[in-house]
């Protein structure tokens, strides 16, 4: 879609620029400027829902990004959902090797104590590369790492004992630390407000029924006050602590498609006075992440790198009895909201996630056919970009044919 907006040859002279600030940052590792790379993940980013917004021109900052970089679908894992496919990228190792099999492990919420394989949160840190997380699925407790870390999904608290669908605020957390070093707990308060680590639980049956609208506007007012304390949040971050590797993610999207996807009166779990309610619930998430996205993109220069990817898609079901086995997604509480949309399908090609990046040396308006990139490949193409070997654990690859040549991935081989 669109048009090459820079020509080869400048597209060349960045990767060069590139080359020579990772060999600059290999050679010695303290001094220098550091490749910057910010990833911005979404749970839940769904192809048929964001291609006709792209079309029409409603997500403007994503459109920017995609003619300027590589676009397509990330091949996801076997019945995925956010913990697994996060623990994925972190690990680059299956979930059953790296610990983290889903939102439950062993009857107990999956925790960063489970963690079986290196994060690569611990392997930049230990490269010297500062780290900054925020709101990442399964990062809590919060680790020690070389800068901060604000714990996301599966944080538990008030009114959020097991942590899973739901989200205590900041002074609410319980059971462990949300961030790290807590002596920022203090700052955020001051300098962000109390705000809520994950999106908000969604109603269930018995508070939607009879008074459907209602709950289905409150919902989302609430959804899009968790957004603006979520880019207040970013923002803050980007500007007063600025890190070479920086990661944050969005859940409302997932949240938002499970229940409230546009569908028909011929799908599975259509209920009119739900889901007529607001049809553009779930596109309006998209709308809505394109603008925080928006205040990201300035935080983006020349010498940053910049991955934005989903876990998994999300589809409507397409069978009955999907949405008597999917609500609690192995919460001890089952929820009994009228899920009609899921992505837990055996097979995850059913629901490929999202995979885009801009940056230096990266090809522009470039899209992959097929399943080039992986989960797995997420975490070796970050290391790669800091000249750190993948450990021989990690089962993806870097990423190499998103670059218009390969010397980023010749020099990064040789400084080693
Ligand atoms: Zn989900």
């Amino acid at each position: 879609m669109g048009k090459r907006a820079i020509i080869c040859a400048a597209a060349g002279a960045l990767s060069l620029l590139a080359a020579i600030a990772i060999v600059g940052q290999t050679e010695a590792t303290s001094n220098g400027p550091k490749p910057r790379v910010i990833v911005m993940a979404v749970n839940g980013m769904e192809w048929d829902i964001v291609r006709p917004l792209l079309i029409r021109g409603e997500l403007p900052n994503l459109k920017h990004v995609i003619e300027n970089g590589v676009y397509g679908k990330l091949r996801t894992i076997s019945a995925p959902n956010c913990p697994k496919v996060f623990t994925t990228f972190f690990t680059s190792v299956p979930p059953d090797k790296n610990g983290i099999t889903g939102f439950v492990v062993d009857g107990q919420t999956a925790s960063t104590d489970m963690l079986k394989s290196e994060p690569i949160w611990s392997i930049l840190s230990k490269h010297a590369v500062t780290v900054g997380m925020a709101n990442v699925p399964a990062t809590f407790p919060v680790m020690p790492v070389n800068g901060y870390m604000i714990s996301g999904m599966l944080t538990r608290g008030k009114g959020c004992e097991d942590g899973i669908l739901c989200a205590p605020k900041l002074s609410e957390v319980q059971g462990g630390d949300a961030v790290y070093p807590t002596s920022m707990v203090a700052e955020l308060e001051a300098n962000v407000g109390d705000f809520r680590i994950d999106c908000s639980r969604m109603p269930n049956e018995n508070e939607l029924q009879g008074r459907e609208a209602k709950e289905v506007t409150a919902w989302l007012d609430g959804v899009q006050k968790i957004r603006e304390q979520q880019q207040k949040l970013f923002v803050y971050l980007l500007k007063n602590h600025p890190t070479d590797f920086t990661m944050f993610d969005q859940s409302c999207e997932d949240r938002t498609g499970h229940w409230l996807y546009p569908i028909q009166d011929f799908n599975v779990g259509y209920n009119a006075k739900v889901n007529s309610v607001d049809v553009d619930a779930f596109p309006d998430q998209y709308r809505a992440f394109d603008k925080v996205l928006g205040a990201i993109l300035p935080f983006v220069d020349a010498n940053t790198t910049l991955f934005i990817i989903s876990d998994h898609g999300i589809k409507p079901l397409r069978e009955f009895g999907d949405e008597h086995e999917n609500h609690s997604h192995g919460s001890k509480v089952p929820s009994t909201t009228p899920v009609i949309a899921k992505h837990d399908f055996p097979d995850g090609d059913d629901v490929p996630g999202a995979f885009i990046a801009m940056g230096p040396g990266i090809k522009q308006d470039y899209e992959f056919e097929g399943f080039a990139a992986s989960a797995y490949d997420i975490a070796p193409t970050v290391l790669h970009l800091y000249g750190i070997t993948a450990p021989p654990q990690m089962q993806g690859h870097f990423l190499a044919e998103i670059y218009i040549d390969g010397d980023q991935k010749q020099t990064a081989k040789l400084s080693h």
